[in-house]
């Protein structure tokens, strides 16, 4: 490989350091935060040179973009999906990704269990919550949350396993604290069929406060790989 990737190194042992001091700082010393590689507009080399040092989770935005990459991926790191998501795409990820953290509707929701049951498994989920209540991010109303996982809880070949968000960048304490209030809420009421295991909350910017409201997985892209460059 000729491809100078010690920025990546650098950038990683960062992240860790940070999210290993947030966890010491405000978590016990049981729950454990997990780092999702987020690789829109990020070559094949620097995303197998991510997991090459250790990443074991990579987040996929667009449908199509990743499957131009995903041939090329280096196997070992497990792929979720983190970008909106069309109902006649989901074929096209069913059985190379192993969750789907932005369902966001039952029609997706019911979409998702109909090929899962076609492909004889149980797809893993998670209910993206727009804690923020922006025009412009999927995600549905933090108040429908405990009606929608009533509503998707009996679909047998899908899994809910938590909450994502992706908060508004402005009066994040609230959004994310919000956001944890409702995740230990929903998880208070023990919905059958419905694992509340998962908070996936946090990006470049805010993932060391978001542990410290909670979150078990954060995503994190332009931190690790640099300044997205959209025309490459
Ligand atoms: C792009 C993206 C991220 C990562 O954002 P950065 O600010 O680059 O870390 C995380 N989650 C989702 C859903 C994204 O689309």
């Amino acid at each position: 490989m000729g491809n100078d990737f010690r920025y990546i190194d650098e950038n990683l042992e960062r992240i860790r350091y940070n999210i290993a001091e947030a966890c010491a700082k405000y978590r016990t010393a049981d729950e454990k935060v997990r780092l999702m590689a987020v690789t829109k507009t990020v070559s094949v080399e620097a995303i197998n040179h991510a997991v090459f040092q250790g990443v074991d989770l990579l987040g996929e935005n667009r449908v199509q973009e990743y499957q131009s990459k995903c041939a090329g991926y280096n196997k070992s790191a497990e792929v979720q999906f983190i970008g909106s998501l069309q109902t006649n795409k989901v074929k096209y990820i069913i059985n190379s990704v192993s969750m789907i953290q932005s369902v966001d509707s039952i029609r997706l929701a019911m979409e998702i269990n109909r090929l899962a049951k076609a492909n004889n498994k149980v797809m893993d989920i998670l209910c993206e919550v727009n804690i923020g209540d922006e025009d412009s991010k999927g995600g549905i109303k933090a108040g429908d949350t405990y009606d929608f996982l009533s509503e998707i809880a009996c679909l047998e070949n899908i899994r809910v396993k938590g909450l994502m968000t992706i908060p508004p960048p402005w009066e994040s304490d609230v959004h994310l604290g919000n956001m944890q209030e409702l995740f230990e809420n929903v998880k208070s009421k023990s919905i059958h069929g419905v694992d509340m295991e998962i908070l996936s909350m946090g990006m470049s910017g805010d993932y060391a406060q978001a542990i410290r409201y909670g979150s078990t997985l954060v995503r994190i892209g332009s931190g690790l790989f640099g300044a997205r460059n959209y025309n490459k």
